[in-house]
């Protein structure tokens, strides 16, 4: 992953630019990851804080404990909600980008998986799944409008 790398939120209100080389780049199974995303797993990449330059809107941060019972603060947007970044009280030098939010994601390269006893059975699975590759298609809608056949609300 070569620096420079940019990125931000889905409504571009936070934007960044990195010019340092990630010092990890990992997936992250915690519970609280998982809150955070929406999803089964967080991916972050960390960079120092002084390789990173944030413009525009100011991230909201919110404090929580870690899985490990440290506090970490969650950054994210305020208008679209993306969570952006993670700080880590105890180490100010650290800054935590979520790796969905770098404009090319494909840059993203994971060398390891933290929490993997807190990972919810169904992302283990995940590559077995039948593989659409342009989206869900007819055959998908077809069940939503079988499910709601007949209904007038
Ligand atoms: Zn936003
Ligand atoms: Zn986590």
């Amino acid at each position: 992953m070569l620096p420079p790398y940019e990125g931000g939120c889905a409504c571009r209100s936070i934007r960044y630019r990195c010019t340092a080389e990630p010092i990890h780049q990992l997936v992250c199974n915690c519970r609280d990851c998982q809150r955070a995303s929406g999803s089964g797993f967080a991916a972050v990449v960390f960079v120092p804080t002084d390789g990173v330059t944030f413009s525009g809107a100011a991230p909201k941060l919110y404090t929580v404990m870690s899985d490990t019972g440290h506090p970490m603060q969650r950054g994210f947007c305020s208008t679209c909600g993306s969570p952006v970044l993670i700080k880590k009280p105890e180490r100010p030098y650290l800054t935590l980008l979520q790796a969905a939010t770098l404009d090319d994601p494909g840059l993203f390269q994971p060398t390891i998986e933290i929490f993997t006893s807190r990972a919810p059975p169904w992302t283990r699975s995940l590559h077995d799944l039948p593989r659409l590759p342009d989206g869900p298609g007819p055959a998908f809608v077809a069940v939503i409008e079988d499910y709601f056949r007949g209904r007038t609300t």
